[in-house]
């Protein structure tokens, strides 16, 4: 049976994700950024949370954990590398292993960078994944803790999911990340068209959010490091794709 998912905003710009398996009537949160959120959207849904997937300690995605716990007696799987600073983590997981949800395998890919720890979750069966804040819609996570060549490598382990994968990303940034992609990649027509999506979507408030893998390597400047076009407008016309990467990444750091 497929998974249902429910995603809701919250926070200032974050997203909460639920994912429910009706057979077995469990429920997982993917991260859980605000306790208050994450109740209000199982009240909805009428589902009762039974784990969390945690993706990366940041409090906006963890200052939930506790109170969860203790309402729902839920348990909490989250990165083995970060485990010390994941609240009321009770099982620890690690690049390659398989997390058992109702019977939907849950594949754990270690991306580090935004955070030295940071895991994404990929379900082959249902072709999701839950990216954190390793990939947004057309943008990436900043690079607080590892290196740059590091989240170039996580980012192409996600690349390499299949292209119809659907991924749901922690945060709702893709406008800003938009305007900051046409400065480097404007002559890309499926950049400019998703921008007028993005556009209208936002205008009705709605999220943009999940995206697909073949969407982002169709238009995040991040996954097209190696693209003509874009090394050119980084004057970077023969470096390594994670170095034109690495000076993306620098330039957003410093883009207003
Ligand atoms: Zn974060």
């Amino acid at each position: 049976m497929a998974l249902a998912i429910f995603q809701f905003p919250c926070l200032s710009d974050n997203y909460g994700v639920l994912i429910h398996d009706e057979a077995s009537g469990r429920t997982a949160s993917i991260d859980a950024p605000d306790a208050a959120a994450v109740q209000a959207a199982l009240a909805e849904t009428g589902w009762t949370l039974t784990e969390i997937l945690t993706t990366h300690h940041h409090a906006d995605h963890t200052d939930g954990n506790l109170a969860l716990k203790e309402a729902t007696g839920c348990t909490i799987v989250g990165p083995s590398y970060e485990a010390d600073k994941i609240p009321g983590i009770d099982q620890k997981l690690s690049e390659g292993d398989v997390y058992d949800f109702a019977g939907h395998p849950v594949h754990v890919i270690w991306t580090p960078g935004h955070t030295l720890g940071h895991i994404a979750y990929f379900l082959p069966e249902d072709g999701i994944a839950f990216a954190g804040d390793t990939m947004f819609a057309l943008g990436c996570g900043r690079v607080f803790e590892g290196t740059l060549p590091q989240m170039w490598q996580s980012l192409q382990k996600l690349a390499a999911l299949p292209d119809e994968t659907i991924v749901y990303c922690g945060h709702e940034y893709t406008e800003s990340n938009f305007r900051f992609a046409v400065t480097i990649d404007g002559g890309n027509a499926a950049l400019l068209a998703r921008g007028e999506e993005i556009r209208k979507l936002r205008a009705e408030g709605k999220p943009t959010v999940p995206t697909t893998i073949a969407a982002e390597k169709a238009t995040s400047p991040y996954l097209r490091a190696d693209d003509a076009a874009v090394r050119a407008a980084m004057k970077l016309p023969d470096a390594p794709a994670a170095d034109v990467f690495a000076a993306i990444r620098t330039a957003k750091d410093n883009f207003k």
